[in-house]
């Protein structure tokens, strides 16, 4: 079969890669310049490791990417160390990722609270349920059971900071698989995630798929005879199967043709966006050496996440420089979506100072702002009800996102899964 995949991501990649393991003839068009996706990084002259534009790692648990790095003979460039995370109480930082710290961390008491969090904490690691838990809100579960302490202490500034005011919406599954899939060694590709997706495209183009970056494609629609025809940067092209990877949203735009209950079943995914400023500094951030600072929004911090990468991997390879994110998931139309570099750092930097009151503004060697509409899908109270299939009514054309890969949160783990899920599907017909 001759077939194209819009997007180079690692849903599409994934795809590709089985697809033409079979025999098949695949093309991937990719809008930008450069193959990765959300999960792509950038470079300066003197590093020699890519920074991920937005922070990336995976876990212990990611099987699918850990079993696709397996299958193509780099298991050896995958590195786990074990970065620390912190989360505040009282304006002091106090280490999190651990049985052991759980058990220090002063934010619960020492008391009840305690045995509660710990109880909630190993039903949700214990359970396959989660249907039974996208019946009700994360809101109300963890206000019923892990009481108000815990949950304004620790869950709530969690959800308030990843869906804002859709906080009170997101389903309890969505928890529980934050918490089911998590560990606590981060892993990343020794270079970076971008020296991953590249070697990822070069293996994809030895072994004969053609990918052709810097092509948007415009629009897809169903050939009379059979097969799908599409505009990719105004050359029409004619394929018998078409696997898009984009948001539902540009699903829609690319396929007005779809029956109008698939189309509303797309555009009615609700999904928040996310800005990250990535930062290189001259000196260090956390003296202490902590990597992922969890930020109430509710303690006046104005982001979710400050990350010191450096204190992950070494700054060696990044001939020096400390490099730290700044980041938050936001509502579209947001004000920092339309603010200028400067005035996101102006807003950011406070929070820097918090961290290590020696910080000032001549730190700070060069900024980069990273923008996306689509960075974190929402699920609602029985979401499973609203996935859109991946197998479209439109005979021969697929869609797969990171809005289906529900009960899971989006990443790149997922991104292949259902990136081989689609291809099994298309060969399968
Ligand atoms: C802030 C943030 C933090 C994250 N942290 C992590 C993490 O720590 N670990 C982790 O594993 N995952 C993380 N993720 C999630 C991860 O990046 C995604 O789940 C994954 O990259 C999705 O892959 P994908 O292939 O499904 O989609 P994408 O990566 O979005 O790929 C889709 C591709 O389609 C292209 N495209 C769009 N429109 C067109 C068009 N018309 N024509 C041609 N091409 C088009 C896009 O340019 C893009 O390259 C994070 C995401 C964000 C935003």
């Amino acid at each position: 079969m001759k077939i194209a995949i819009i997007g180079a991501g690692y849903a599409g990649m994934s795809a590709a890669y089985d697809l033409r393991k079979v025999g098949h003839e695949v093309t991937i068009f990719e809008y930008t310049e450069y193959v990765g996706g959300l999960a792509s990084g950038f470079k300066e002259p003197h590093w020699d490791w890519s920074v991920e534009k937005f922070y990336h790692h995976w876990f212990q648990s990611d099987s699918s990417m850990l079993g696709l790095i397996e299958e193509l003979g780099w298991d050896d460039k995958v590195i786990f160390p074990r970065p620390l995370t912190v989360m505040m109480y009282k304006d002091k930082f106090h280490p999190f990722d651990s049985i052991i710290n759980a058990l220090l961390f002063p934010g619960l008491g020492f008391g009840l609270n305690k045995i509660r969090f710990g109880f909630v904490g190993l039903f949700l690691r214990l359970t396959n349920d989660w249907k039974s838990l996208e019946k009700v809100t994360a809101d109300s579960w963890m206000m019923k059971w892990a009481g108000k302490q815990v949950y304004e202490q620790m869950w709530k500034p969690l959800l308030i900071g990843k869906f804002g005011p859709f906080y009170k919406d997101v389903n309890m599954a969505w928890m529980w698989a934050r918490i089911k899939a998590r560990t606590t060694r981060l892993g990343t590709f020794e270079g970076g995630f971008q020296k991953f997706a590249d070697m990822f495209a070069e293996k994809l183009q030895a072994m004969g798929v053609e990918i052709r970056l810097g092509v948007g494609v415009r629009f897809i629609k169903k050939n009379q005879a059979s097969g799908l025809s599409i505009d990719a940067g105004g050359t029409v092209e004619s394929f018998d199967k078409v696997l898009v990877t984009t948001s539902p949203n540009l699903m829609a735009k690319l396929c007005p043709d779809l029956p109008e209950n698939y189309l509303k079943g797309l555009l009615e995914l609700k999904s928040m966006g996310a800005v990250v400023m990535v930062l290189s500094l001259k000196h260090q951030l956390s003296k202490d050496g902590y990597y992922w600072f969890n930020l109430p929004k509710e303690a006046g911090f104005s982001m979710l996440a400050l990350v010191e990468h450096t204190n992950y991997v070494s700054k060696e390879h990044f001939g020096a420089d400390h490099i730290v994110y700044a980041g938050d998931y936001l509502e579209l139309g947001h004000a920092y979506f339309s603010m200028s570099d400067e005035e996101l750092l102006a807003k950011f930097l406070p929070a820097f100072k918090k961290i290590n009151p020696e910080f000032s503004r001549d730190w700070v060697k060069k900024v980069w702002v990273n923008k996306t509409n689509y960075a974190q899908p929402v699920p609602l109270v029985n979401h499973s009800k609203n996935i859109p299939v991946i197998q479209t009514p439109i005979d021969g054309l697929y869609f797969a996102s990171m809005s289906q890969v529900y009960p899971w949160d989006r990443g790149t783990n997922f991104a292949v899964e259902i990136g081989r899920r689609a291809a099994r599907m298309m060969v399968e017909g």
